[in-house]
């Protein structure tokens, strides 16, 4: 049995759907269909669920949001009318857009969640309403009442445990099973959204629970490219990768499936399949727990820029206990996360995301490394790009880091910072923002381009 997702823009028009409805009746074995709310039809076009929050937001401001309850419901309509779904389901999602507008508004965060969510519960309803209409058996499932409980964080709410063994009862159900992503319900039967893009989540919390035999993601590329598309022209496709290959490239940069979606697909082992619904042909990219390493010790070049990093020396630093939990503390103190911690004997540089600070942050958090810690030298070095170089092929292969710094320095790019991830999966070179791109093509030109496709 699978669990089949598909993405904003693969429900974006009756066209669309059209071809999702192909897709899901190919094969018998797709017995749960996890929708995201209608996406963009063209690239100046607004998402629903943004139509939805600025709306949510107009009525907190108390004013009326005429134009965007109407181009909402205009969103479903037009489907509705392309594909000559019956129109009662048109006056019942406006129903339902208009309870939730007038519900409760005590709690803001609360507020916009509940009308956030409803782009993929009225679209659910819809892609079910569809799929009936074509004669084939399919249902829409409620959240509540299958047992998705969340935790009651507005925006980022978490699965609960207890949710899988409810959810397996979903099995029983005859035909399509139409469910809505995003979100679920707290304990008091409040809803809550995951994070934005979350119905990636909510497709790989059913294969978890559902015990699937695959979980299948439809968006619209090919595949997982082993390079961003706009730094390398017609990159190599990855074909397979692990998780934990996975999890280190869309640290930075790859967006294709978002960040918690693979834990709940991992942790029972389930491959996730990444296809796409405009070209469901192609191979697309499988993610799985284990693979054959023979294809060379690099599978993806990811990089991100907006870094900084602060650099702290003090001699006989080494000898001192406690000094790198003190530091960390009063980042922490100032709400800071890190992303790396490359240290040498009498110093230590943490990496964090720039965005995160301001002239003043920085300035106070100096003083503080300085007089608590009484460091020689505190500095902070801005505009830096990382790079990740990931493959799990690495661990069994000499001289990966040797090709990869020797082509960066054939590019005349100056290395900043080398850190190679503890478990082996990945290389981390810093450098600075204007280098980024040709220090991507020449680790790229390196490790694709010079071995035979
Ligand atoms: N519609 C939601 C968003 O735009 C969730 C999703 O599409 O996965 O974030």
């Amino acid at each position: 049995m699978k669990v089949v997702k598909f993405g904003g823009s693969s429900l974006a028009s009756g066209k669309q759907l059209e071809k999702v409805f192909e897709i899901v009746v190919s094969d018998p074995e797709r017995k749960v269909v996890v929708v995201s709310a209608p996406g963009k039809r063209y690239p100046e076009d607004i998402k629903v669920t943004d139509l939805l929050i600025e709306c949510a937001k107009k009525c907190l401001e108390q004013e009326e949001p005429k134009d965007q309850f109407n181009a909402l419901i205009e969103r479903y309509a037009a489907i509705a009318d392309e594909l000559a779904i019956p129109a009662e389901i048109i006056s019942e999602i406006y129903n339902d857009l208009s309870s939730r507008l007038n519900s409760d508004k005590s709690n803001p965060d609360r507020f916009i969640d509940l009308v956030k969510a409803s782009g993929e519960d009225n679209n659910a309803k819809l892609v079910a309403a569809y799929f009936r209409k074509k004669g084939i058996e399919a249902a829409y499932v409620d959240p509540k009442e299958a047992g998705l409980y969340v935790t009651d964080e507005p925006g980022n709410a978490q699965v609960l445990p207890e949710a899988y063994e409810q959810l397996y009862t979903l099995r029983e159900r005859s035909g399509i099973l139409v469910f809505p992503g995003f979100f679920g319900y707290s304990k008091k039967g409040e809803v809550f959204t995951f994070s934005r893009s979350g119905s990636d989540i909510t497709g790989s919390i059913l294969a978890n629970a559902l015990k699937a035999d695959l979980y299948e993601n439809f968006t619209d590329v090919d595949a997982v490219y082993s390079v961003n598309p706009s730094i390398i022209e017609r990159p190599k496709e990855i074909k397979e990768l692990t998780y934990r290959e996975m999890r280190e490239l869309s640290y930075a940069g790859f967006s294709v499936l978002h960040d918690e979606a693979l834990v709940p697909a991992f942790r029972a082992g389930i491959p996730v399949h990444i296809k796409n619904t405009n070209n469901p042909q192609a191979h697309g990219t499988r993610i799985v727990s284990d693979r054959d390493n023979t294809n060379g010790p690099v599978v993806g070049i990811a990089s991100d820029e907006g870094f900084c990093s602060i650099y702290v020396s003090k001699y006989l630093m080494n000898r001192e206990v406690g000094f790198g939990r003190k530091l960390l503390s009063i980042l922490e103190d100032f709400g800071l996360s890190y992303e790396h911690t490359p240290s040498g004997i009498d110093d230590l540089s943490v990496i964090l995301r720039e965005n995160q600070l301001n002239a003043q942050k920085e300035v106070e958090i100096i003083n503080r490394i300085k007089t608590e810690l009484h460091a020689d030298e505190v500095k902070f070095e801005h505009s830096l790009a990382l790079i990740m170089v990931v493959g799990e092929g690495m661990r069994h292969n000499i001289g990966t880091m040797a090709r990869a710094s020797k082509a960066l320095a054939k590019a005349k790019v100056n290395i900043e910072m080398i850190n190679q991830g503890s478990s082996e999966v990945s290389m981390m070179f810093g450098v600075k923002e204007v280098d980024e791109i040709r220090a991507v093509q020449a680790i790229y030109d390196e490790f694709f381009a010079a071995v035979p496709v």
